[in-house]
């Protein structure tokens, strides 16, 4: 029997709190899952920092990409009866499916905005490098690495195969809004998936939702909103990722400074600041080890790297307000200013962040990021857009929310000795008067 069909003698099942239990007949699935670039997931936390905001949210990659997996599994049981669907394109949506996220690194929000790398890059280089991934994919069929790679990249010629992993309503967001609301124990990011599943009908080159759906997409496309804004952009955890980017550009700064020795020569991250990430040492980066890194780092002679490390494994995060540059520049500099005189170096101790998002939207050719609507069947076969029939999509759809937030170490402040500057920086961050009653 070809591999590509080879099944299981006895189907495995994973225990998953979300989906209840993950199926796996295929032995293609079977390898993959096993290989050293699929379990190094396992060491990929789902959330970056999250887990300093809601403690629950340990979860890793690991787990996000088995429920893709599995919730595509279900979509293509349903549409088993799509009549040029072979066990060839069934395997790809699959694969796609379970690799979707292989290319994540540590923390990989911070790493790749401080080290302008790019997971779906590494996805790419994963399925289709010198990789045992590689190989399993390369025995099912000479090119079908390609092809799974191409899906995943949203390249690949059946787009109907492509919108089952990305497009505004696919198992990823499913999958994630679902698991990220269980481990973080909020009560946003249920909706009713079952129901979802029931009602997608594939039609050409896209899934439609069967009008009668529609309620369960609103819920969805609420969750997804309330997600961002309750659990994604939260405050607390973008204090913890400022630290983190400040720690990731010292280290940098400190490598390139000649004078400066670490005490333990950092070697998982030279090529990263040398900016010449090649496969086999990004494969090495892990959760573990950047904070194995950061332990150690609490003891380097460099205070403000001392401080950033000790502060993100202790929990002592920044403190923050809402704060906009573009229309606070004033501020900006005078803040940018008192801080330099007092000794607390703005680069690293005066951050602002900001966050935006989308929560839904319908076609505008020419966007910058193209997204494709959910269309809805009606009754007599015709196809609407979901926000010209849903009040409550429509009044969300297309409008970009942004959120800016300064952010400072207080106890810092607090601790300065000059009255008349601690003062200044205060009244500047909470008004005047207000500075008496911060804590
Ligand atoms: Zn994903």
């Amino acid at each position: 029997m070809a591999y590509k069909d080879e099944q299981l003698s006895e189907e495995k099942v994973f225990k998953d709190p979300v989906h209840r239990y993950v199926h796996v007949r295929d032995r293609v699935i079977w390898d993959l899952i096993a290989t050293p670039e699929f379990q190094r997931l396992r060491r990929i936390k789902q959330l970056g920092t999250t887990n300093l905001t809601f403690h629950g949210a340990e979860h890793s990659r690991f787990n996000h990409s088995l429920g893709v997996y599995e919730i595509v599994r279900r979509i293509l049981y349903n549409f088993k009866d799509r009549p040029h669907w072979d066990n060839e394109e069934r395997l790809l949506c699959l694969c796609a499916a379970l690799l979707h996220d292989l290319g994540h690194g540590p923390f990989s929000h911070s790493f790749e905005k401080v080290f302008k790398l790019d997971h779906e890059h590494f996805t790419q280089e994963i399925i289709v490098g010198k990789t045992k991934v590689n190989e399993i994919l390369e025995r099912v069929e000479k090119g079908f690495s390609r092809k799974v790679a191409d899906v995943i990249a949203k390249t690949y010629e059946d787009q109907l195969v492509v919108s089952l992993i990305s497009s505004q309503i696919d198992a990823d967001r499913m999958d994630y809004l679902q698991r990220d609301a269980y481990y973080t124990g909020v009560s946003y990011g249920h909706f009713d998936m079952e129901r979802i599943l029931r009602v997608m009908r594939p039609i050409e080159d896209q899934v439609v939702i069967k009008s009668t759906g529609m309620h369960a997409v609103e819920d969805y496309i609420m969750s997804r909103y309330q997600m961002y804004w309750q659990v994604y952009f939260h405050p607390v955890t973008r204090s913890a990722e400022v630290i983190l980017s400040k720690i990731l550009h010292r280290a940098k700064y400190l490598h390139e400074s000649p004078d400066y020795t670490f005490k333990l020569e950092p070697t998982h991250f030279i090529s990263l600041f040398e900016g010449d990430v090649m496969l086999d040492d990004y494969l090495k980066l892990d959760e573990n080890i950047v904070q194995y890194y950061f332990q150690l780092w609490q003891e380097e002679e460099d205070e403000i790297i001392r401080d950033l490390c000790e502060r993100f494994m202790n929990r002592r995060l920044f403190k923050y307000i809402e704060f906009n540059p573009n229309h606070q520049m004033k501020e900006w500099l005078k803040l940018t200013q008192l801080f330099e005189q007092a000794g607390i170096d703005p680069e690293y101790y005066l951050v602002v962040d900001s966050s935006s998002d989308l929560p839904y939207d319908f076609y505008r050719p020419g966007e910058e990021e193209e997204r494709l609507p959910i269309h809805l069947q009606m009754p007599d076969g015709s196809l609407k857009e979901l926000s010209r029939h849903s009040d409550i999509v429509e009044s969300i759809s297309g409008k970009k929310r942004t959120d800016h937030k300064l952010y400072f170490p207080m106890d810092k402040l607090k601790s300065l000795e000059d009255e008349t500057m601690k003062q200044a920086i205060l009244e500047i961050l909470f008004g005047q008067g207000a500075s008496k009653n911060v804590d």
